[in-house]
């Protein structure tokens, strides 16, 4: 019946944002319950999910950095809010009936499993959705790019990269009512408009590998839904 979907493996970016509530930092247990049942929705459904949440709600490297807290543990301590968020969207999704895993790129194996991509592979045909925490393991870099590099890694077939606005504009919607959304774009015109999609980093890793990435509001009320199933929301970038 997944036929008139456009996709089949899917990997879905949140923010660590779009999990706090309205006081914009921890985790507000009605938003995270809203997006487990979409995602367990498209799951329920055939789509093989994967997911990585940020960490931002929580604690983001570069803004913490200095008055004795280096770069580097930092964004290792960035990286283990992911894993706090990864587990209580397991939890979530678990509880909509979907058994899902989370694997940490960082090994704390008490709480979740290390990632080794054929297993996460093997996973997701057996429907569970995989949650990658800790981004890609490494200081310096973003969950963005943990996305788009897992991505890659497990061929899935575009990115989805949840925000708090519908897509990308030509300017910034908050400053100018006027502000056009894009429908769709090339990487090509993305990055000689500098538009803002992905950090660089993450926008290269999938144009390299020629992974579309739709960004899209994951505010609106069935939106993940819809762009887990492949319609049209959002802003599309590819080749
Ligand atoms: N981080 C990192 N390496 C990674 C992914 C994340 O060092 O591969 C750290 C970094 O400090 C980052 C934080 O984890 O600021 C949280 O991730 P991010 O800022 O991407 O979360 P989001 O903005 O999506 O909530």
């Amino acid at each position: 019946d997944y036929a008139r979907w456009k996709w089949r493996r899917v990997m879905l970016k949140v923010s660590g944002e779009a999990l706090a509530g309205k006081e914009g930092f921890g985790i507000d247990p009605e938003v995270v319950r809203s997006i487990a049942s979409e995602v367990a929705e498209a799951a329920m459904g055939g789509i093989e999910v994967a997911l990585v949440v940020g960490g931002g709600n929580f604690f983001r490297g570069a803004e913490k950095e200095g008055n004795g807290l280096d770069r580097a543990s930092a964004d290792y301590m960035g990286m283990l809010a992911t894993v706090m968020n990864s587990l209580n969207l397991q939890a979530a999704i678990e509880g909509k009936g979907v058994p899902t895993r989370v694997m940490s790129a960082l090994e704390i194996k008490e709480v979740a499993e290390p990632y080794i991509r054929r297993r996460a592979i093997r996973h997701l045909e057996k429907g569970r959705v995989v949650i990658f925490g800790a981004g890609t393991g490494n200081p310096f870099f973003t969950t963005d790019t943990g996305a788009a590099l897992r991505a890659a890694e497990i061929n899935a077939q575009c990115v989805l990269k949840a925000t708090k606005v519908d897509g990308v504009f030509d300017s910034d919607p908050k400053k100018n009512k006027n502000a056009k959304l894009y429908k769709e774009l090339t990487y090509e015109t993305v990055r000689r408009l500098g538009l803002a999609v992905m950090d660089q980093t993450a926008i290269t890793l999938c144009e390299e590998n020629d992974i579309p990435v739709v960004v899209f509001n994951i505010s609106k009320e069935r939106n993940i839904v819809k762009a887990l199933r492949g319609c049209s929301v959002g802003t599309c970038v590819g080749s």
